[in-house]
């Protein structure tokens, strides 16, 4: 997707060989144009899977994952991070370790919000080594409901989230792939015009 590319050479920071920091538009503000320009473009590549539901994690997939649920005209569910060990009644739940806070968090969501039922489409703001996405795969597992696909907004092409997910058959769509993130820049992996 060319222009979040621009956005993320123009505005991105690159952290470290493998951190990209893009709190100007995503990760702490917010650029609602966008989060709606990703929202459709997610709705064109799984137009046609019959979802019913997104589910994305709290907090920074929130915004894209609203984004295409409003352009596919279906809920959007957010797995909650909490510590709790005690209140798992009524919860579907998954350990995620943390690329980014090198922790492991429980994230759990409502079992009055994900049924055997629904198609899920699964949204996240990175995908590195795919730990967030699995986590949640496996509540839809826990729920019986089906997997449409995966959309990442920025996916690190250089750690191995992506080839898990895509090994096990799983649609990954990411609307930038960064390849590198060495000396200081972002390179992107070249893709079907889009
Ligand atoms: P994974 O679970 O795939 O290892 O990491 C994905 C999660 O970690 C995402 O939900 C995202 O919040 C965070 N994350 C991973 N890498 C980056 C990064 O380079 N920059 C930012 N801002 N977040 C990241």
């Amino acid at each position: 997707m060319q222009r979040l590319k621009q956005k993320i050479e123009n505005e991105g920071v690159v952290v470290s060989e493998s951190v990209l920091k893009v709190d100007g538009f995503l990760n702490h503000q917010i650029d609602p144009i966008m989060m709606q320009e990703i929202g459709e473009e997610f709705t064109s590549r799984f137009a046609n899977e019959g979802v019913t539901k997104i589910v994305t994690l709290e907090s920074s997939g929130i915004a894209p994952a609203v984004m295409a649920g409003l352009s596919l005209g279906v809920p959007v569910v957010f797995a909650r991070k909490s510590k709790s060990l005690t209140l798992t009644d009524h919860l579907y739940s998954a350990d995620v370790y943390s690329f980014t806070k090198q922790e492991s968090n429980q994230i759990s969501v409502s079992t009055d919000y994900l049924s055997k039922d629904d198609i899920v489409l699964l949204i996240d703001d990175f995908l590195a080594n795919g730990q967030a996405v699995l986590g949640m795969v496996s509540m839809l597992e826990q729920a019986g409901s089906a997997l449409a696909g995966i959309g990442i907004v920025i996916e690190k092409g250089f750690q191995d989230g992506g080839a898990i997910l895509r090994s096990r058959g799983i649609q990954v769509e990411s609307l930038a792939i960064v390849d590198s993130l060495a000396n200081g820049e972002v390179t992107f992996r070249d893709e079907k015009a889009s």
